[in-house]
């Protein structure tokens, strides 16, 4: 058996005479194709449909159907239409060849065959197919990649167009960031002052916007940031913009500067009441607790008022002047609102002049300290002194410490001037001191009497000023006063502000024996209750106290509490601005046995304070 080359193509013959049959079949056989045969047209159609052929030989003359019939046959069929139909003639037979070609035939034989021409022709004829299914299939990939590729694209295309939108959303997104507080989501100051310049600019008709910018500042805000954390702190300002913002109208908006620090405004206004209003409602809906962390919270806000005005051209005056009057709100008292008026103006101008004046004061030495002595009630013996600062100006003459000192403290030059104020006071007491002891080898009345403490007070700065102890401790060391001779006198607030971090420098204070005196006891918190937890020394009743005592009408039960409790907890007690004899009687009555005030002495140059102790 030979094996055959299938791989040369399959034939289909049909042909109704077995004598051509057998010599094709022979024939092509030989050279390696594979080769079936039919006798008629009905076979034909069968074979070539169950297993199409890769050409067909197909006869013409046949009893029932004819090879045109059969080709046309073919060339309808989808399975068969494609598969080359060589028509097979005798010489003798008519050849149509125009039909032959019309049926869909490719090519045609004629009897008695020349094999050579036969093969050639077959040849030609699988050649051409097969190069015809190549280009077929080589189309339907070209096609297929073309899908994919267009598929591809397509995907590419969606990611590209994803990826614009989100460069979008991101580019949005920053443009919200810049022009928004992240907190609070408010506009920003930068927003703000676009907002502004905007209403400042006139219209087309050269008419200006009427507005009011309204600056609020919440109270001692600090205090919450510092006694429950900033996130405490944070979402307390979020409950704020919420419960303002809610009470707003569109032509009002709100706006977070920064801290505790917002602003609204209010465009356009037709009468300063319209701002007032807002600013009295929204004072009066802070009386309602926050609840943070099922804690309440009260706060309150101070707020200033800046109306339009021709003069303004420029955003930071409006919000400068709305500033000011905030802070004019904060003075009188917190929790209300103060309209800007020119003369709050000048007065923050003066205060200016008064800041620069007060640093160059420092380098030219224009301030001196005076004592003033603090008394036992029981025998106006002196057990004490309060230094206290004083400024000689060389063209304003004398300028009262009332009205620098809170200046001192806003610039932070509080913290070089307390410290020569400290170091000052110190350097004289040991001074004195020794002055005292080398006069007591020589008379011995002096030795007996206690030497008394000087009293120096610390403002709010210097008291959170990191490296206090420090500087307390070195200015000791620098000068050898003995620390028991040192009291500090600190307000209440320094106290109730700044709680965790007081608790740790009074413990400090107290390990070196330096006594601590709350200075105007009685007009900040007055939280009495928080007394008991605060090592303190000695209470000062603050002079507002005092003075009501013999006046009708005043009711001075809350002097008798405040003693009664420091008796209670063991602190003792100097009355301020004691200047009548009334007021000491009344006061040591009630068990108070300390006082400072005119009735005694006033506060006291270094040589008036020397002609007392040493008789100079
Ligand atoms: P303060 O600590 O309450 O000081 C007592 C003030 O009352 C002093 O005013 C004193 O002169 C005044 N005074 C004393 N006795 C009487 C009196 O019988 N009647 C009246 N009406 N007043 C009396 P001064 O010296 O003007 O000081 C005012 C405030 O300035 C002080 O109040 C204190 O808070 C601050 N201060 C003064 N010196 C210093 C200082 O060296 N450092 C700091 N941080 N603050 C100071
Ligand atoms: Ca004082
Ligand atoms: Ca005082």
């Amino acid at each position: 058996m030979t094996v055959l080359d299938y791989s040369k193509g399959n034939i289909l013959l049909i042909d109704d005479t077995p004598d051509n049959l057998r010599l094709l079949t022979s024939v092509l056989s030989e050279q390696g194709y594979k080769v079936r045969s039919v006798i008629n047209g009905e076979m034909g159609l069968m074979g070539a449909t169950a297993a199409p052929p890769d050409l067909i030989l197909l006869d013409i003359n046949m009893p029932d159907m004819d090879g045109y019939e059969v080709c046309q046959r073919l060339k309808m069929m989808e399975e068969t239409a494609d598969i080359p139909v060589i028509f097979v003639s005798a010489v003798d037979e008519t050849l149509d060849k125009v039909k032959a070609f019309g049926v869909g035939g490719v090519d045609y034989i004629t009897k008695p065959f020349q094999v050579k021409e036969v093969l050639a022709r077959v040849e030609n004829h699988l050649n051409l197919r097969n190069l015809q299914q190549r280009l077929r299939s080589l189309n339907d990939e070209l096609e297929e990649r073309v899908r994919q590729r267009t598929a591809e694209l397509e995907g590419l295309n969606q990611t590209l167009q994803a990826e614009i939108t989100e460069r979008k959303q991101i580019e949005a997104r920053l443009q919200h960031l810049a022009w928004h507080d992240p907190l609070t989501n408010l506009p920003n100051r930068s927003l703000l002052m676009r907002r502004l310049q905007q209403v400042l600019e006139p219209d087309a008709d050269g008419n200006s916007t009427l507005f009011a910018l309204m600056f609020l500042d919440c109270d001692r805000f600090k205090t919450v940031n510092d006694s429950l954390g900033h996130l405490v702190g944070d979402q307390l300002l979020v409950a704020i913009a919420q419960r303002i913002q809610a009470q707003l109208t569109p032509q009002q908006t709100l706006m977070r500067l920064g801290g505790d620090e917002f602003t609204i405004l209010v465009k356009p206004v037709h009468q300063t009441g319209e701002a007032t209003q807002l600013a009295e409602q929204l004072q009066h809906s802070m009386m309602v607790p926050f609840k943070i962390h099922g804690r309440e919270i009260f706060m309150s806000i101070s707020i200033g008022i800046v109306f339009s005005a021709p003069h303004y051209h420029h955003p930071q005056d409006v919000l400068r002047d709305a500033d000011t009057a905030m802070y004019q709100a904060k003075a009188e008292g917190k929790a209300c609102y103060r309209i800007f008026t020119q003369s709050m103006h000048a007065h923050v101008v003066q205060r200016l002049h008064l800041e620069t004046d007060l640093r160059r004061a420092i380098e030219h030495q224009e301030f001196s300290v005076q004592y003033q002595p603090i008394v036992a009630f029981s025998d106006r013996r002196i057990v004490s002194f309060e230094a206290l600062i004083r400024w000689q100006h060389p063209e304003q003459g004398f300028i009262s410490p009332a009205d620098f000192i809170p200046i001192a403290e806003e610039t932070g030059l509080i913290i070089p001037l307390g410290e020569w104020i400290l170091r000052q006071a110190c350097q004289q007491f040991q001074a004195w001191k020794e002055r005292l002891q080398q006069q007591a080898t020589h008379s011995s009345d002096l030795v007996d009497q206690a030497f008394p403490s000087v009293s120096v007070n610390l403002s709010v700065r210097q008291f959170t000023q990191p490296n206090l102890m420090e500087r307390i401790d070195c200015i000791l060391a620098e000068t050898g006063l003995d620390s028991q001779l040192l009291k500090l006198e600190i307000t209440e607030s320094a106290i109730m502000e700044y709680s965790t971090s007081a608790m740790e420098i009074l413990q400090q204070l107290k390990a070196r024996q330096i006594q601590l005196s709350i200075d105007d006891f009685g007009t900040g918190y007055s939280s009495l209750s928080y007394l008991h937890r605060f090592p303190v020394d000695i209470l000062k009743i603050d002079r507002s106290f005092v003075n009501r005592i013999g006046k009708q009408g005043e009711n001075l039960e809350i002097i008798r509490a405040i003693v009664a409790l420091a008796k209670s907890l063991n602190i003792s007690i100097v009355a301020e601005g004691v200047e009548t004899d009334y007021h000491q009687t009344y006061l040591h009555s009630l068990g108070c046995e300390f006082g400072q005030g005119y009735l005694f002495h006033k506060p006291l140059s270094v040589p008036q304070i020397e002609k007392l102790m040493f008789h100079d």
